[in-house]
């Protein structure tokens, strides 16, 4: 089941990251607490770790109907995760490929995460 998500992560002094996403429960739960990284986003020499929580990442809705037609309407993209800020991990196996959050076998090795 799809989830409406957004992300918001207030810095104070460098301004805000707003971003509306589609994600699932199993996905959130994965990501849970796992670091993100700002690298740049809210100005030059600026960089954030954030951890992925309930309080960065808010559920809108799980109407499917919505969600749908927010689609259809090209109001959220469907492919769009703020995921891609959590850095790849080296797979602990061989020690020389790295795995993206999404991965979970070594691409190389063909070990489990
Ligand atoms: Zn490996």
């Amino acid at each position: 089941m799809k989830l409406l998500c957004k992300l918001h992560f207030d810095t104070r002094r460098s301004g805000s990251i707003d971003e509306i996403f589609i994600t699932t429960q199993e996905e959130l739960d994965y990501v849970r607490g796992k670091n993100m990284y700002f690298s740049e986003e809210l100005g030059k020499y600026s960089e954030f770790i954030v951890p992925v929580s309930d309080e960065v990442v808010t559920k809108l809705t799980d109407d499917q109907e919505f969600i749908s037609k927010a689609i259809e309407y090209g109001l959220v993209g469907e492919e769009h995760r703020p995921w891609y800020r959590i850095p790849e991990e080296t797979c602990e196996s061989c020690g020389e490929w790295s795995m993206t959050w999404d991965q979970e076998k070594c691409p190389g090795c063909g070990a489990d995460r």
